[in-house]
């Protein structure tokens, strides 16, 4: 860790040496979609839609703990929520296998940056259950999402406050709507999702891409002009 702290760092959108984002690529992102509120939370922000240059941020979150990408896309859901005090920060968990193969997880990582943005607790709430193979089980349970269960000790943690439920992409809504279901064991006042990103809707999603990949080669060709 010590070593990645002094090796520089390099956009996780376009490559270019410097911080992840650059500029450029944190000025082009794309914000998220507008999306139902999965079953369960009280709302749901996001901060970037998961495509183009929104999917390479969180993809350098996943696989390569990408430091810089990760204090950008903290600041930035931070800012999406104004939580009261007695407000308690967690995550939906990867799974088992992932987060070893990994060394870590990514709804973690994430939560625990917004948090101390916050100045607020972080505390793990739920397990993720890992459980038969999707493949084996009948479909209205497959559509229900992941298996979670709510930790001994979160009804004291976050009984009767509010919870913000922090996790890294939002699809379908199943994912965080399972969490939900399992928090309510321990009581929580409210429960409000926050993600890195949202997949937008499949309909827009081809258009948005090469909206983007546009304005991208547009703005290089302004750069190109300026002599650089
Ligand atoms: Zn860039």
């Amino acid at each position: 860790m010590l070593l990645a702290a002094l090796l520089p760092t390099r956009c996780a959108g376009c490559g270019a040496p410097g911080p992840s984002p650059c500029a450029r690529c944190a000025r082009l992102v794309a914000r998220a979609p507008d999306g139902p509120v999965p079953p369960g939370l009280a709302a749901c922000r996001s901060l970037v839609a998961y495509d183009g240059l929104g999917r390479a941020l969180v993809t350098a979150l996943k696989y390569r703990r990408d430091r810089a990408a990760l204090g950008w896309t903290a600041s930035g859901m931070a800012a999406l929520l104004a939580p009261p005090p007695g407000t308690v920060v967690t995550w939906a968990p990867t799974t088992a296998a992932r987060r070893r193969r990994r060394g870590f997880d990514q709804a973690e990582l994430l939560a625990r940056a917004v948090a101390r943005r916050w100045r607020l607790p972080c505390r793990p709430l739920l397990d993720r259950r890992s459980g038969p193979p999707q493949t084996g089980r009948p479909l209205a349970e497959r559509r229900t999402g992941p298996r979670f269960v709510a930790r001994p000790g979160a009804r004291r943690l976050a009984g009767g406050r509010p919870v913000v439920l922090v996790d890294d992409v939002v699809t379908t809504g199943s994912t965080l709507a399972a969490a939900a279901r399992a928090l309510a064991v321990a009581g929580p006042a409210t429960v409000v999702g926050l993600t890195a990103a949202r997949t937008p809707p499949p309909a827009t999603s081809p258009r948005s891409v090469s909206a983007r990949l546009r304005e991208v080669e547009d703005s290089s060709q302004v750069t190109a002009g300026s002599g650089r």
